[in-house]
């Protein structure tokens, strides 16, 4: 290109942006949250038990006797979820990343079952990138150091975690999500599953944490569109480690998020393991929730796949609108930015061709699209391409996805043309 047809796409690429931040918008492209309209189909939670309904099992839903491993109804329905048996599963109460943390706090002070507490080990675990900013402030939180690979379109580098966990005995496991990953929407082939539960690891120890939070998370109804989750639980026994994987998940995006059930699957030895640190500081979970929980997704039209299907219907054409506009605005030859399809899950990763995800959330800030902070998809915040962008299109309504993504769209362009008049 001349020197004159690069300054004309720069003017040109300010005045779309202009005409953007002259609209006033105010939209909000980074919280990973349901819609309103998405909660309200589970609103039946809220009258699904009466005030008859004081027993569930066998247990006075009211009382403490029941452990707590969770009411026997949830964990077979949470259970099946996790394609496990009810005794390979404890339901806690509404959050999976609270069991994450409790699981990881034991395995420091106590060690895995069998093993050697971690704390004083300098353990590492390894996360994907881009990965969930979440998962990077609890394990730092808790003292372990990030060791960081790739997440690639079937999930994570699995060669690198097979060099990283041979080398080092302080290599304690690997944390990440294994269906529709936060942020690009990637499922762990069937390929990579079997080889990562089956990684030779220098710790004896060594653990796949998996957060399935998006398992049953499909945007289409069919399967021929959807990815298939994996169970890592019989990968792991089956390659010869019975208590190497703990599986995570919730109903954070299928009832309510702030309301929900959080719960984790494992080995038997593994579930009696968690269950004697739970049992010292609680005396079990919040039953009557889980009974609610139980007798709403019984009821539901179809049952939970019936729920996940609505929200499917809901979510599938903000997915929609995101890749329409992005490929009208940018063009699919990956000249301003490249982007995740995902067929299920909350999110879409979004890569700029030249590093400038920083100034494209900036811009997007000033023209009043709030957009996850760039950096978030690293551990501490820092993207050493400063490339990545999460975008998070469930919460809006999907006119305002459309309108958002046209000014992320033009916020792209006019940060690529300005990094590329200064290269020049
Ligand atoms: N894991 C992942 C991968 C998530 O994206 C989220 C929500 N953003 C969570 C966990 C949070 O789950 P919970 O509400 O069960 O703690």
């Amino acid at each position: 290109m001349t020197s004159d047809v690069q300054s004309e796409a720069l003017a040109q690429a300010r005045a779309a942006y202009d005409a953007v931040k002259a609209k006033g918008l105010k939209l909000n492209m980074q919280r990973g949250q349901p819609a309103d309209a998405d909660f309200d189909l589970s609103n039946g939670l809220l009258t699904a038990l009466g005030e008859t309904d004081t027993h569930m099992d066998g247990l006075d839903l009211r009382n403490y006797p029941g452990g707590v491993a969770g009411l026997p109804s949830a964990r077979a329905m949470f259970g099946a979820y996790l394609d496990l048996k009810p005794e390979n599963v404890i339901v806690w109460n509404n959050a999976s990343l609270e069991l994450q943390g409790y699981v990881l706090t034991f395995a420091l002070l106590h060690g895995p079952r069998g093993g050697q507490p971690w704390a004083g080990q300098t353990p590492k675990m390894i996360v994907t990138t881009p990965g969930y900013d979440r998962h990077f402030l609890l394990l730092q939180t808790l003292g372990f150091e990030l060791l960081t690979v790739d997440m690639q379109p079937d999930g994570p580098d699995v060669d690198a975690i097979e060099r990283l966990a041979a080398a080092d005995a302080g290599v304690k496991g690997v944390l990440f999500v294994p269906t529709y990953s936060n942020p690009g929407g990637e499922t762990i082939s069937a390929d990579k599953a079997r080889r990562l539960a089956g990684v030779k690891a220098a710790a004896p120890d060594f653990t796949i944490f998996a957060d399935d939070a998006y398992r049953a998370h499909h945007l289409l109804p069919d399967a021929a569109g959807q990815d298939t989750p994996v169970n890592f639980v019989t990968l792991a026994r089956d390659a010869g480690y019975p208590d190497r994987a703990f599986v995570f998940a919730s109903t954070s995006k299928i009832t309510f998020a702030g309301a929900g059930l959080g719960f984790v699957g494992s080995s038997e030895d593994n579930i009696r393991w968690l269950s004697k640190f739970l049992n010292a500081q609680s005396i079990g979970p919040n039953k009557v929730e889980q009974a609610r929980h139980v007798k709403f997704l019984q009821a539901y039209p179809g049952g939970l796949e019936g729920l996940m299907n609505d929200h499917a219907a809901l979510i599938a054409p903000k997915f929609r609108a995101v890749d329409e506009v992005l490929r009208q605005e940018l063009g699919e030859g990956g000249e301003f930015a490249t982007w995740t399809s995902p067929r299920g899950g909350y999110f879409i990763s979004l890569d700029t061709a030249a590093p400038v995800a920083s100034r494209v959330v900036q811009l997007a800030d000033e023209a009043g699209v709030s957009l996850t902070p760039a950096g978030a998809t690293y551990p501490g915040g820092q993207d050493p391409h400063d490339r990545n962008i999460r975008l998070a299109p469930t919460r809006p309504p999907v006119e305002e996805v459309y309108e958002a993504m046209r000014a992320v769209a033009t916020c792209v362009r006019l940060a690529t043309e300005e990094y590329r008049a200064a290269q020049r």
